[in-house]
């Protein structure tokens, strides 16, 4: 027999908040929360629609793991606490199998970064998924992508592409290709950074105090540093040859070209990683972080006075086929 909207939501959403600052949560009208002193708010919501955001044979839990990094992903670009979520759920059916692995991806995820899951709301419809992360930074100290200044390092965590060779290899093959003869490392490595890309929360946080700008990589670095450059009033001047790329991908040449992971590490989209830039008086604090593995980040560039962004390679300028101002990543309702 099939589930009703409130046992589904009795059942599979609702769990003893972590949080004192919980005072209401699911079950009530809405949720109330406390904030402390001295902190303020921040909040970021992510819809993703099956079919356009995750492939239509994802996993119920691998939907709901992508579903909450990528909207913590926001919190870490902002050196935000992540705290309190909310959930819409548009469901075609109740399907307890699936609310069950969906919930279990949500509340693993949720456990990982100790967020508290207050509320929500659940219609029947196409699968779409939207979450609200809320979070904390202390007053006035949430990094912003408007203030990054000429002569400042721009700097990347983690690898970029991964994001863009997931779904060249998750969803665009994978039909043509044979998974038995794919390295199964790379495709355990790619299945992991596409459905449960590690938020930044950690080195957003580390790095809030010092960085003038940050923004996290959706859109492709190109679009987001592009985002930096116009918030600013600045030009990010990106070394192309500096770009991290996965060792993994780089030692598996026959999936993968070196031009397309080049490619996909300038404007492939999905990676979730944080680009942030540091002032040359910082540049101390941010290798003591790197040095101590607490932040695990390198150089790509230099903000310089200008607009847009250019790029390098081997330090002398390189033009895309696409202009590298001209490139926007990723956009709905774009012609
Ligand atoms: P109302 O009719 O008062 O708007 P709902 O019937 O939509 O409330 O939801 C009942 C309670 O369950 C509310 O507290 C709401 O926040 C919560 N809720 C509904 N759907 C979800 C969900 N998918 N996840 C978490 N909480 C949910
Ligand atoms: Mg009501």
């Amino acid at each position: 027999m099939s589930l009703t909207e409130f046992e589904i939501i009795k059942q599979y959403f609702t769990r003893q908040p972590r949080y004192a600052s919980v005072v209401e949560s699911v079950g009530n009208d809405c949720a109330t929360v406390s904030l402390e002193p001295n902190k303020q708010l921040t909040m970021s919501m992510d819809t993703l629609v099956a079919g356009r955001h995750f492939p239509f044979d994802a996993t119920p839990e691998q939907i709901a793991t992508r579903a909450l990094c990528t909207s913590l992903s926001d919190l870490a670009a902002m050196g935000a606490t992540p705290l309190w979520f909310t959930l819409g759920l548009t469901l075609p059916n109740a399907d307890e199998d699936w609310l069950r692995s969906f919930s279990h991806g949500l509340f693993y995820v949720a456990d990982q970064f100790n967020i508290d899951l207050i509320g929500g709301d659940t219609t029947q419809g196409p699968l779409t998924i939207t979450v609200q992360v809320h979070g904390e930074v202390e007053m006035g100290q949430g990094l912003k992508r408007s203030a990054a200044a000429v002569g400042d390092a721009i700097f990347v965590t983690g690898t970029l592409g991964d994001g863009a060779a997931a779904l060249d290899l998750l969803v665009n093959k994978s039909s043509q290709r044979e998974y038995d003869n794919i390295n199964h490392s790379v495709l355990k490595y790619l299945t992991d950074r596409f459905y449960c890309p590690m938020p930044q929360i950690e080195a957003g946080q580390l790095i809030a105090p010092f960085a003038s700008s940050a923004i996290d990589i959706s859109d492709g670095l190109l679009a987001d540093a592009s985002h930096i450059a116009e918030s600013s009033n600045v030009q990010l001047a990106i070394d192309i040859d500096c770009l991290p790329i996965a060792p993994v991908l780089i030692q598996s040449p026959n999936l993968f070209s070196q031009e397309c992971l080049s490619s996909w590490a300038l404007s492939g989209g999905d990676d979730y990683q944080l680009l942030f830039t540091v002032g040359q008086e910082k540049l101390k604090e941010l290798k003591r972080l790197i040095d101590e593995n607490l932040v695990q980040a390198c150089c790509i560039g230099q903000v310089v006075e200008g607009s847009g962004v250019s790029l390098f390679l081997d330090g002398v300028p390189y033009n895309t086929d696409s202009s590298a101002n001209d490139y926007k990543g990723y956009q709905h309702f774009a012609s």
